[in-house]
C-alpha cells in the first residue's frame, strides 16, 4: 500500500524521473489504484497532420509541474486516491481495425486494475473502444465532447473508422445516453449545413465557441449539467478545441478557439458529476511550439484527474 503520490518537487528535482504522468507512481507498482492512466500513441486515423502517435510521451514531459494541491478546486487529485501510469498500450499502426480492438482490451484491463480510465492520445479514434470499455462497465453514457469539430462524420475516403468519425460509431452501437450528450467548443466551417442536423439526430447538443464568447463560461457550465442531468458521464478533450495560440501542436488546428483558461474553467463547473472515464487527445508534438500544447494538455489532465477526485465513488 506504498506509494501514493509523486515526489516533492522541493526535495527531488522535477527533471529526476521517474517518466510517468507527474512523476506518479506506475499502475504495476501499486496494489490498485482509482484512476489509470492510459497511453495511447497512435494516430493512423487521421485525415490530416499525423503525429499525435507521439502525443503521450509529450503530454507526460508536459506534466512535470504540476504540483498535489488544486487550489481553485480545494482537492488533492492524487493524494488521497491512488492515480498511477499504466503506461502506453502497443496498437498496430498498419492495422486500424486491430488497433482498435487492442486498444478496447487494454482499456478493459486497466479498468480491472483500477476504477477509471484517463487516456491520453493519440488521435480521437481511440475515443471509440475508450468508450466501449466504460460502456461495458457503466452502460450508456452522457458524454460531453470537447472539440473544435463534431466527429460525427460518417466515412472519410470510404472508412467508417477514422478520427472525425468515432461518435457516430458510438451512438450507433449504441454506447450514448439518448440526449445526454454535449459538444463544447464547435467552430469553423463544415461540410455543409446537414451535417448539424445529423449531428442534432444523435442526440448532441452544441455549446459552441461563440456562444461561450457571447454568453459566458457560467452559462456554458449550466447548459453541460443540464444535458449531463445525473447520467455516468465521458469527458472526451481533443486539444484542438483550444484555440491554436494555445494549443498550436495538433493535427486539424482551427483559429477563433477556446484559452486555455476558459477551457479549464467549464471543466471545474462538471464538479461533482458522476465521471467514469476521460481522455486527452490530438496532441501532436511536431507542430507544438515550447511545449505549448503539451502543457496544456497535461494540465487539462489534472483538471480531469481533480474531477475524478471530486466524483461520486
Ligand atoms: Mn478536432
Ligand atoms: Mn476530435
Amino acid at each position: 500500500m506504498d506509494p501514493i503520490g509523486a515526489p516533492d518537487a522541493r526535495i527531488r528535482p522535477r527533471f529526476v524521473g521517474p517518466d510517468t504522468f507527474a512523476r506518479l507512481p506506475r499502475l504495476e507498482d501499486v496494489e490498485r489504484a482509482r484512476v489509470a492512466v492510459l497511453g495511447v500513441p497512435f494516430d493512423s486515423g487521421v485525415t490530416y497532420r499525423p503525429g499525435a502517435r507521439f502525443g503521450p510521451q509529450a503530454i507526460r514531459a508536459g506534466s512535470k509541474l504540476l504540483r498535489a494541491y488544486h487550489q481553485a478546486m480545494d482537492v488533492s487529485p492524487w493524494s488521497v486516491d491512488q492515480v498511477a501510469d499504466a503506461g502506453d498500450l502497443a496498437p498496430n499502426p498498419f492495422d486500424l481495425m486491430e488497433a482498435i480492438e487492442l486498444i478496447e482490451r487494454g482499456a478493459r484491463e486497466a479498468l480491472e486494475r483500477a476504477d477509471v480510465v484517463l487516456a491520453l492520445g493519440g488521435d480521437h479514434t481511440i475515443a471509440l473502444p475508450l468508450l466501449r470499455a466504460a460502456h461495458a462497465r457503466h452502460g450508456p453514457l452522457a458524454l460531453v465532447h470537447f472539440d473544435a469539430h463534431l466527429d460525427t462524420w460518417d466515412t472519410y475516403f470510404g472508412a467508417p473508422y477514422t478520427h472525425g468519425t468515432p461518435f457516430r460509431r458510438a451512438f450507433e452501437e449504441g454506447l450514448l445516453a439518448k440526449d445526454r450528450c454535449a459538444h463544447v467548443g464547435i467552430r469553423g466551417p463544415i461540410f455543409g449545413k446537414e451535417d448539424l442536423a445529423e449531428d442534432a439526430g444523435f442526440g448532441f447538443d452544441i455549446v459552441s465557441t461563440v456562444d461561450v464568447a457571447k454568453a459566458g463560461v457560467d452559462a456554458a457550465i449550466d447548459r453541460i449539467r443540464a444535458r449531463v442531468g445525473d447520467s455516468p458521464v465521458y469527458v472526451s478533450i481533443d486539444i484542438d478545441v483550444l484555440d491554436p495560440a494555445h494549443a498550436p501542436g495538433t493535427g486539424t488546428p482551427e483559429p477563433g478557439g477556446l484559452s486555455s483558461r476558459e477551457a479549464m474553467l467549464i471543466l471545474r463547473g462538471m464538479a461533482e458529476l458522476p465521471l467514469v472515464g476521460a481522455d486527452v487527445v490530438e496532441v501532436a508534438p511536431p507542430y507544438d511550439h515550447a511545449e505549448l500544447t503539451a502543457m496544456a494538455a497535461a494540465n487539462l489532465a489534472y483538471e480531469l484527474l481533480a474531477l475524478f477526485a471530486l466524483a461520486p465513488h
